[in-house]
């Protein structure tokens, strides 16, 4: 695959409502939308999951533009390649940034895809023809508009209930949410609010019968998690921590999680997605693919991704609409009885828009060969 031009836009588009989590509320989203066009005249999408500020992981809109534009982009540009998994090695001498590196080598296997004539899941190894999905609620004002969410969801279908915790905003909501739900599938997503001191608070969540505990302690850490995880019933699910497949092994060799959320920026991409997946399934390690507020292009990689045999686990992939007044995709992303089924149109399986993605556009730049 010979790449001619690639293209990179700052947007910017408004959140139907504000998501709040342990660090901190979102109104908007801004994030980079990358295009790929090949010699070939296949065009490949995929977006970085990069916010504005660095409250998640350390890498921002800014830092992944300035990344792509100096390092990154100039290496896809130097030559051919002929498969997306050997993008990950031509990166591999530029340390970290995954979410760049990510997000320019999605558009590439969006590209690689549509030229095989297969649907991204179907070149990813996926062989899942409907995923079931979550919906994953933040931080409200009170318990009464929590529940009055939870049962929204419910009866619009989605499998299985996430919610963001906090200290303050944690046994008290589960056990509220419980004595109403004795029985759904529930999760706690604490994104690192608690240390090794909370561990009373962190033990007492055991009685609520949690599919999983996500990312309790802190955002770099796998040696409290395997401590906390020695003494917990309720599985450890780790997102922040984990950024590639050696992660992984290390968070295996020393029990800090039974479960590891997938998100393909965090990781670096769909190829490390793929090793990490591969890894975890032949140790008896559940996966799912969690969400970072993405437009439809971003939401269409997580569900080709979620094809794969071992995302056992409902992701966090909601329907466009729980998140947007209008996507940048066509048709939308639709969930249906908490299940989306997975496109088969070579590609991501979605149209994007153009006149909406300029709609969103802030500013664009275009790198020729
Ligand atoms: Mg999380």
């Amino acid at each position: 695959m010979e790449i001619e031009r690639i293209v990179l836009r700052h947007m910017k588009m408004d959140l139907l409502h504000p998501f709040t989590t342990a660090v901190g509320t979102e109104y908007d989203k801004d994030f980079i939308l990358v295009e790929v066009k090949t010699k070939d005249g296949m065009t490949g999408w995929a977006e970085s999951v990069a916010a504005i500020d660095a409250t998640y992981k350390e890498e921002t809109v800014k830092t992944n533009w300035h990344m792509m534009e100096d390092f990154l982009i100039p290496l896809l540009l130097k030559e051919p390649i002929s498969h997306p998994d050997e993008v990950s090695e031509l990166f591999s001498h530029v340390r970290g940034n995954y979410m760049a590196k990510a997000a320019l080598e999605g558009a590439i296997w969006d590209a690689y895809a549509k030229q095989q004539g297969v649907s991204l899941a179907s070149a990813l190894g996926g062989t899942l023809e409907k995923i079931e999905v979550g919906v994953s609620i933040g931080i409200q004002d009170t318990v009464e508009e929590l529940l009055a969410l939870i049962e929204g969801h419910l009866q619009e279908g989605y499998k299985r209930i996430k919610v963001k915790i906090q200290p303050g905003w944690d046994l008290n909501i589960l056990a509220e949410i419980r004595k109403h739900y004795p029985d759904i599938p529930l999760m706690a997503d604490a994104n690192t609010a608690y240390t090794l001191e909370d561990i009373d608070t962190l033990k007492a969540m055991d009685q609520f019968n949690l599919t999983m505990i996500e990312q309790p302690l802190g955002f770099d850490d796998i040696v409290d998690h395997a401590q906390l995880q020695a003494q917990m019933e309720t599985p450890i699910c780790l997102d922040e921590s984990i950024h590639s497949v050696e992660d992984v092994r290390k968070a295996i060799q020393l029990g800090s999680c039974k479960i590891i959320n997938i998100k393909i920026g965090r990781v670096g991409g769909l190829t490390e997605s793929k090793k990490i997946h591969d890894l975890c399934e032949a140790n008896g390690i559940s996966v799912w693919c969690g969400g970072m507020l993405e437009s439809g292009v971003g939401r269409a990689h997580n569900i080709a991704i979620t094809s794969l045999s071992n995302f056992t686990l409902p992701g966090d992939t909601a329907a466009s609409a729980h998140y947007w007044k209008e996507d940048i995709i066509d048709p939308e992303v639709i969930v249906e009885d908490g299940m989306i089924t997975i496109p088969k149109l070579p590609g991501i399986g979605y149209e994007p828009n153009r006149d909406r993605i300029d709609k969103y556009t802030l500013s664009s730049r275009t790198f020729h060969l």
